[in-house]
């Protein structure tokens, strides 16, 4: 069952939202929206149903779900305790794309595969109305990665991953476009400092209001396959199209033009074709053939990439080059979300 909403401010269907629900409590996986991206969802505290999430995305059993749920209560109800920073953080920035790593209460509320065997338990409390009444009716608490095959961009619209899920989850509430379009910022705190884990919508910036912030070094970084890290889903290939990606950035706008044209050319004089990822407002000054806008603001470019990486392999091009977008506020998710989709091919001119 698909029940489509073309967007947040139309009148949703409450008994739409409560079939699927209902697919929650019986134990199914749901496509549901939420501000960030889609999420696959099922019940956080039944092993059985969450075990059909990791299923239809093929995603590796050490990368731990993060837990939705729709009021403190249910907080509550699955961590041991909330620290005075965490406090801050959820009275500022719940409900909102801000996941926050807690001590988990006890492996028989919340199972082992849900937090792939850790102690801990990230949680986040949605703004999506949709998201919000689904947990609401569900009851539950919902284990919900992004809906995407495991490796692939998350999916930011249904179009997009139809094909991915079609036939594999019990019902789809179809939200239109999300909003944000790069996942939830997910930071954990020891020792009164924010880690941040994974950089999102809640910036660096913004986390800094309430605490010291430490950025964790995979954010930026290479992650190796063997390596213990604080958020286990940094270490897989993510986003990366088939066609080769490569990224460019320097902090003066013409000098990375420049060096994308020169990359341009010198492809050119080896025949191959390239494609351009670039901001609005430089588009015009790219000597390729192909040039797709992401957008003039950075919450523009976080809202398309994951859709405009979904199409890059329809262009048969031997080359895609994105324009970086620095590390301020929105550009440290974005920047972060782009070195993968390049496999940290990139070159950032000083
Ligand atoms: P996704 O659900 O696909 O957005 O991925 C969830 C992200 O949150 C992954 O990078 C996980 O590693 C991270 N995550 C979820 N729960 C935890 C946890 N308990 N500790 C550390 N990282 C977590
Ligand atoms: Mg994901």
């Amino acid at each position: 069952m698909i029940s489509k909403y073309s967007n947040q401010t139309e009148q949703i269907n409450e008994e739409e939202i409560k079939e699927a629900a209902q697919k929650i409590k019986e134990g199914e996986i749901v496509l549901f929206p939420t501000e960030t991206v889609y999420g696959l969802g099922a019940n956080a505290m039944n092993a059985e149903a969450v075990k059909k999430i990791f299923e239809a995305k093929g995603r590796a059993s050490d990368n731990p779900l993060i837990v939705h749920v729709s009021n403190l209560i249910m907080l509550k109800q699955i961590v041991e305790n909330i620290g005075e920073i965490e406090q801050k953080l959820i009275q500022t920035f719940w409900p909102g794309p801000l996941t926050i790593i807690f001590p988990r209460k006890s492996e028989q509320i919340i199972p082992n595969i849900t937090t792939a065997g850790l102690d801990t338990v990230g949680v986040r409390m949605p703004s999506n109305l949709i998201a919000q009444k689904l947990i609401e009716y569900a009851g539950v608490p919902i284990a919900a990665p992004s809906a995407n095959v495991s490796g692939k961009p998350s999916g930011t619209k249904i179009e997009d991953i139809l094909q991915e899920f079609d036939g594999k989850v019990a019902y789809i509430l179809d939200g239109g476009f999300v909003d944000i379009g790069v996942e939830s910022t997910v930071i954990q705190v020891k020792k009164n400092t924010i880690h941040l884990l994974r950089p999102g919508k809640i910036t660096k910036e913004q986390l800094e209001q309430i605490a010291k912030v430490e950025v964790d070094s995979h954010v930026l970084g290479k992650v190796e396959k063997t390596e213990v890290v604080a958020s286990p889903g940094m270490k897989y290939r993510h986003y990366a199209p088939n066609t080769k990606c490569m990224m460019i950035y320097s902090k003066e706008p013409q000098k990375m033009i420049d060096k994308i044209n020169e990359i341009i050319r010198k492809k050119q004089d080896e025949n191959q074709t390239v494609l351009v990822l670039g901001r609005k407002q430089h588009l015009n000054k790219y000597i390729a053939n192909k040039k797709w806008n992401m957008g003039e603001t950075l919450d523009e470019v976080a809202k398309n990439i994951f859709t405009l990486l979904r199409q890059v392999d329809k262009e048969n091009v031997d080359l895609v080059i994105i324009e970086g977008v620095g590390q301020q506020k929105l550009g440290l998710a974005i920047t972060n979300r782009l070195i993968r989709a390049c496999e940290y091919n990139y070159i950032v001119i000083e």
